[in-house]
């Protein structure tokens, strides 16, 4: 009998199985239909079903698979039509996820020449039974996720598996995209969604690691296997000629990604196992994405992941001082945070193996007589936070996607709001379209969505979001504040679905999570405290390098300028070469650009939105709310026909009752965001200083936000 080797455990790696689901096999006796297989041990035949965690590092799914001494490992990927029409995914995504898949697909050839990832182009359900019973599998493995859309899914997969009656065993392993099981953070939270630190630090604390490490700790990595058990031959892998898998092209419409098509789909869903019958990666051409769409300079990988993350850690004075608050948000090539999130995302990185490399870096700090960054600003919090936000996710399902039916998201009166369905598409329970209430409001929807509000802050941000895929946090508040409470007053759930199109690092729980947050739907309450598009950017970054770069019309501005262009006397706009004019949508010459003027005046769309906030708050209704599912809502607000008739004077109708709540545990501060306090015109952060390739910022550095605006202040 063959046995599967795994790297030597190190600090930091547990050597011991991680902990599975009861129904877990022991290697052993196979199952009804393995006589008919030549075994090269006599394990059994183990199906492993890849998804958010492609690599080979701390996989506990894969760490267990392998502990079973498989005959036959086939590790699959399925290509699932619903990520694929129903899922917002822009280019620059698709790109880091295929570069993700290849490299998992070259690890695995490393560990033994006859594999690889195999590609199925078919939705889990309905393709992972007919390749379990054509491939005579015994064991299906995979880890456990719980993302609404992941929890029904994989239900689903389980039922039709078992269904099979052939006593294959369905193996759902410890999560591994996260520090702590989700599931256990909100048990340990009294059945209730984690909505502040105190209660995930709380919560995490009582959660037993399962590997004698010590209670409130992550699990310890588990090994990197050195060798992977062989696939099954070719002729038993082939598909074609068999009646079971002759293929139907899904239904594509919905297909919330038509814009990036090229209308040239060739080959991607007419085979299962490709256009080549070899279950190879799909590419962006067969999708009908057009490369040249894909530009981001960010790669996928475990490769890539394990770079960057060996980058950091060799880097001790970074990782042990980091705290977020001080990093800028207008720091580009190279960006002053890891930018690891998307490789959390895939799980081309492991997340609790971040978190021990960090904890070795504040060890050997310790020992040294060094100060390490406190929580929750420091990278252990960070992780806390994302944490947090799977958790609160975990305890509500698809509700937590969106404010109707959802019980901790406040009821605010947005423009745009979402029309909803009875049945889940998508990752939501809504149907992918909204309600244009106001013209104007969609108007400011779609300028900043293209980048061109007229704010250069604003517009440079969103800008480097769509071209690159990823932007700073602070960079997130400031555009996520401006959409909602913070000038435009539109739906968070329309930036929410910007985000999911065009975030390389997009989850659902952490965008969300975060959306809510800043549009102080959830988790946050301080409506009052807005970031200005003017003051909040140009204290980190006075000269305005980065609009400079994402906003290149502005290039020649006099710094004095380059937060308001608007403002500049036409001789000079001209010398320049960029006018200030129009919507944005005019195209300029060579010699002579154009570049809006602001979309409004900040000032009084602020004074808006805080009149507008304090009377949704004061209504006191959240998205479970029986007057927010009847609609009854609208008359309260005066939204009639399906028209807002808001007006900066209008607003909640005298006489509507209010539903006071108990006392609101969602809505503690825990200081941990930036967004908190009231020092606003604090003196800028000094530049920040650029070590070892990573921006580092200067000890002078405020640590509350600044340039964020009260009712009181000036932009
Ligand atoms: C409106 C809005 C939407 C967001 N959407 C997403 C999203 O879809 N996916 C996502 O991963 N993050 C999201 N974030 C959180 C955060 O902005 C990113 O995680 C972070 O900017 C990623 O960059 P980094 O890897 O350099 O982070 P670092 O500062 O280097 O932090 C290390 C890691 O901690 C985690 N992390 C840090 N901050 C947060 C946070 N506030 N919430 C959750 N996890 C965090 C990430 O995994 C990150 O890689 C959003 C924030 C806002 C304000």
């Amino acid at each position: 009998m063959t046995s599967y080797r795994f790297k030597k455990s190190s600090k930091g790696q547990s050597a011991s199985s991680p902990p599975a689901s009861p129904n877990q096999p022991k290697p052993g006796p196979r199952t009804k239909h393995a006589n008919a297989s030549k075994p090269t041990t006599d394990g059994p035949r183990v199906l492993y079903w890849f998804r958010t965690d492609l690599r080979v590092h701390d996989s506990p799914a894969l760490h267990h698979a392998l502990s079973l001494n498989p005959s036959a490992f086939i590790p699959i990927w399925t290509w699932d039509p619903h990520y694929v029409y129903r899922a917002r995914v822009g280019p620059n995504r698709w790109k880091f996820l295929l570069e993700s898949q290849s490299c998992l697909s070259e690890r695995l050839t490393e560990l033994n020449p006859r594999q690889k990832l195999n590609v199925v182009r078919e939705a889990p359900a309905s393709v992972i039974p007919k390749l379990v019973r054509k491939w005579k599998v015994d064991v299906l493995v995979f880890e456990k996720d719980t993302d609404a859309y992941a929890r029904s899914r994989d239900e689903e997969v389980r039922r039709a598996v078992e269904g099979l009656g052939l006593g294959v065993k369905v193996v759902v392993c410890a999560i591994g995209r996260t520090l702590y099981d989700p599931d256990e953070l909100v048990r340990c939270n009294g059945g209730k969604p984690t909505m502040n630190m105190s209660q995930t630090v709380k919560a995490s604390a009582l959660i037993d690691p399962g590997d004698g490490g010590k209670k409130g700790e992550p699990r310890r990595c588990v090994p990197t296997p050195v060798t992977l058990p062989g696939p099954l031959s070719a002729e038993e892998m082939d598909l074609s000629g068999d009646p079971e898998f002759r293929h139907e092209v899904p239904e594509r419409a919905p297909d919330f990604n038509q814009e990036h098509r090229n209308g040239k789909e060739e080959g991607h869903y007419e085979s299962i196992a490709g256009p080549r019958n070899d279950f190879a990666v799909v590419t962006l051409e067969e999708m009908g994405i057009d490369p040249k769409l894909a530009m981001s300079p960010h790669k996928g990988g475990e490769r890539e992941a394990l770079r960057l993350l060996k980058t950091y850690i060799d880097n001790e004075e970074y990782t042990g001082t980091f705290e977020k608050p001080k990093s800028s948000p207008a720091d580009f090539g190279p960006q002053s945070t890891t930018l690891l999130s998307p490789h959390h995302h895939f799980g081309t990185l492991s997340v609790r193996k971040f978190w021990w490399d960090v904890q070795d870096v504040f060890e050997k700090r310790k020992k040294a007589g060094k100060q390490n960054a406190p929580p929750p600003a420091n990278f252990p919090g960070q992780l806390l936070f994302r944490d947090m936000y799977f958790g609160a996710q975990a305890a509500l399902g698809y509700a937590f996607a969106q404010t109707r039916g959802n019980k901790i998201a406040r009821f605010i009166p947005w423009h745009l709001q979402s029309n909803h369905s009875d049945t889940p598409v998508g990752e939501h329970l809504l149907d992918g379209t909204y309600n244009v209430d106001d013209e104007q409001a969609e108007e400011y929807f779609r300028r900043w969505k293209e980048g061109r509000t007229g704010f250069p802050w604003i517009d440079a941000l969103m800008r480097q979001l769509k071209y690159e895929g990823w932007m700073h946090h602070l960079g997130r508040h400031s555009v996520a504040c401006f959409l909602t409470r913070g000038g435009c007053y539109v739906s968070w759930e329309r930036g929410a679905e910007v985000f999911e199109e065009w975030l390389i690092d997009h989850e659902t729980a952490c965008n969300v999570g975060n959306w809510m947050w800043l549009s102080c739907t959830a988790f946050f309450s301080q409506f009052s405290r807005m970031y200005s598009p003017i003051a909040f950017g140009k204290k980190w970054d006075p000269d305005g390098h980065f609009i400079r770069h994402y906003v290149p019309e502005l290039k020649s501005f006099d710094t004095k300028y380059i937060y308001e262009p608007h403002k500049a006397p036409i001789a000079d706009q001209k010398r320049w070469g960029c006018q200030i004019t129009g919507d944005g949508t005019e195209k300029g010459t060579k010699d002579m650009a154009k570049y809006p003027k602001p979309m409004f005046d900040f000032n009084e769309k602020r004074q808006f939105c805080l009149d507008k906030m304090k009377e949704a708050y004061d209504a006191h209704m959240y998205g479970d709310d029986m007057r927010v599912m009847s609609g009854e809502w609208k008359s309260m607000f005066n939204y009639v026909d399906g028209k807002a008739t808001m007006d900066e004077t209008g607003g909640l109708v005298s006489g509507t009752k209010k539903r006071m709540r108990p006392p609101d545990d969602h809505e503690h501060d825990d200081g941990q965001h930036a967004d908190v306090g009231d020092q606003i015109e604090e003196e800028p952060p000094r530049k920040a200083a650029k070590t070892n390739g990573i921006a580092k910022s200067s000890k002078g550095a405020q640590t509350k936000l600044d340039g964020m605006v009260t009712r009181s202040k000036k932009t």
